[in-house]
């Protein structure tokens, strides 16, 4: 008896689609329904994994080793659902799945078009992540604005679902951009109109819209949008701009946005309960009684999305901390030239992200070398953790010409370099080591302390390790290696004995961390900064 929620996006890109569809999703678990979050992506990769982070963003990584849009994070950190491979559908998917048939016979004799193939081929997918999650609703964000190209197979495969499935069983959501003109001093409907009014064209009325907007909607713009886009005045929500993203979900609630949709379902369920989420995270993030700044050193930093979770994740331990964390975005190319001290005065916890490519490196291996000699605590992601190894390497084990074999496939000393397994590799894509991974923790460290746990899972995206040929010279200098995967014997955590916090992981904790429930290592990271900053 799975429902289908539909959302698409109107007017420009950025007004945060995601995050509605993840509020959404929160506020119908509040109701006590079991939900699942689907993100549609128009563009032809199978999916972002080969894509640039100033052309998508993050990756957001599953546990099921999915490399997928940023929006699942969304959807993980809001709601109680896993995501897996099946909740991010790509137009690259689409098309490989409907070619493969093709080239093995099961269409023969027939002619291969986007209507039926192609839309056939989304609708099952979509149905599918309702089968394998189980759940009662789904929740299905179709990437892109109304009225690209890109988009129309999906937006006619959503369209014919309402005709598959039923009236009842179908709702479409529209997200659309209310702008208000300054000179003008005036709120203006006629974006919006001109939006729903192309959403018909392809043959889909929307039930319900939520207006984003700077400013407050007055009763008499809400009964115009109404009016000239054929929605109940009810159904128009505003979502107005917010302090936090987690507060969107208590502005919905009090437009009765979850009773909207319940009816439309003809669902009657328990009444909502957000008020641990108002409690525990919402109020806590609005005025928390101490700040504390903390530098990101990484290569993306102009991209607000770049280290979504990551900057996430860091919220995150603020709420659970009672502080604001200020982020110090650090490009790490600037930081390779001038003196370090300036630009890292103030800092209360350095981390550097994970990446890809040589660029930018030595900046983050200057960063880190500031943060083990001034005991200023320091968290290292992946990429992190490896310019630790190498920046330890080449200043407290003399080998100075340490690398990554990434960066220096011929250097001396390869403190970082690929499994046999991973040479081998020819395709670039989907063939890291990816996903969910265990960890055996080490007793009596500082891993251990922060877990409280032996064995811990993370996720992964990565090709190169720790070299193990260096392991027993690091321990003489002073590395723990705290955290190892037993099955293959890689390292998985190092740290460093006689520092306040220095610990580096090759995976990314950033993705499992939630609002209600701060990552340990970004917990307890952000408890260090605290501490030195007192
Ligand atoms: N480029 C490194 C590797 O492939 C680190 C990857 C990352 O930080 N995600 O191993």
């Amino acid at each position: 008896m799975t429902k289908y929620i539909f959302i698409t996006g109107g007017v420009i890109s950025s007004l945060g689609k995601g995050i509605t569809c993840a509020s959404i999703g929160r506020l119908l678990e509040s109701r006590g329904l079991k939900v699942t979050l689907m993100k549609c992506d128009p563009y032809i990769n199978v999916d972002p994994g080969t894509m640039n982070p100033y052309q998508h963003g993050e990756v957001y990584v599953t546990e099921d080793g999915a490399e997928t849009d940023l929006d699942l994070g969304h959807y993980e950190r809001f709601t109680q659902a896993k995501t897996t491979k099946f909740n991010n559908l790509t137009t690259g998917q689409v098309y490989n799945a409907v070619i493969s048939r093709e080239r093995r016979g099961d269409y023969l004799g027939k002619t291969i078009q986007v209507i039926p193939h192609i839309t056939n081929e989304i609708k099952e997918k979509v149905k599918k992540v309702g089968e394998v999650t189980k759940a009662e609703i789904v929740i299905v964000e179709i990437g892109g604005t109304v009225g690209d190209i890109e988009s129309l197979p999906f937006l006619e495969a959503a369209r014919q679902f309402r005709l598959d499935v039923g009236y009842n069983k179908t709702l479409y959501i529209h997200l659309t951009l209310v702008p208000y003109i300054k000179c003008a001093e005036e709120i203006k409907t006629k974006p919006t109109q001109h939006s729903v009014g192309t959403l018909r064209e392809i043959g889909i009325q929307p039930d319900i819209l939520i207006c984003r907007t700077e400013k407050p909607l007055s009763q008499e713009v809400k009964e115009k949008i109404s009016l000239f886009c054929n929605v109940p005045k009810g159904a128009v929500i505003e979502a107005r701009d917010v302090e936090t993203i987690y507060q969107i979900p208590l502005e919905f609630k009090k437009q009765i946005l979850d009773e909207i949709i319940l009816s439309h379902f003809n669902l009657i369920c328990k009444s909502s309960d957000l008020k641990k989420w108002e409690e525990n995270v919402v109020t806590k993030a609005l005025d928390p009684k101490h700040k504390v700044s903390i530098a990101v050193v990484g290569k993306y930093i102009g991209h607000q999305d770049a280290y979504k979770s990551i900057y996430e994740a860091l919220a995150h331990a603020g709420i659970d901390n009672d502080c604001r964390i200020e982020i110090k975005r650090m490009d790490s190319e600037d930081l390779e030239k001038g003196s370090i001290e300036k630009s890292l005065q103030d800092i209360c916890g350095i981390l550097v992200p994970g990446g890809f490519g040589y660029r930018g490196i030595e900046g983050k291996i200057k960063a880190i070398k500031f943060a083990r000699v001034n005991k200023i605590p320091f968290l290292g992601l992946c990429l992190g953790m490896q310019c630790a190894v190498i920046e330890f390497a080449r200043n407290a084990c003399g080998l100075s010409q340490a690398n990554s074999t990434e960066f220096r496939p011929k250097t001396k000393y390869p403190v970082v370099s690929l499994l046999e397994e991973q040479k081998k590799v020819k395709d670039l894509g989907g063939t890291m080591r990816l996903g969910v991974y265990p960890c055996r923790i080490k007793n009596k460290t500082l891993a251990s302390l922060t877990y409280a746990k032996k064995l811990i899972l993370e996720r992964h995206r990565h090709r190169y390790e720790f070299n193990n040929k260096y392991k027993k010279l690091f321990e003489k200098k002073g590395m723990v290696f705290s955290g190892i995967y037993p099955k293959k014997n890689l390292v998985e955590i190092v740290e460093l004995k006689k520092h306040p916090f220095f610990i580096a992981v090759q995976f990314h904790p950033e993705f499992k961390s939630k609002p209600d429930k701060a990552h340990p290592l970004f917990r307890e990271f952000i408890k260090a900064a605290l501490e030195r900053q007192k």
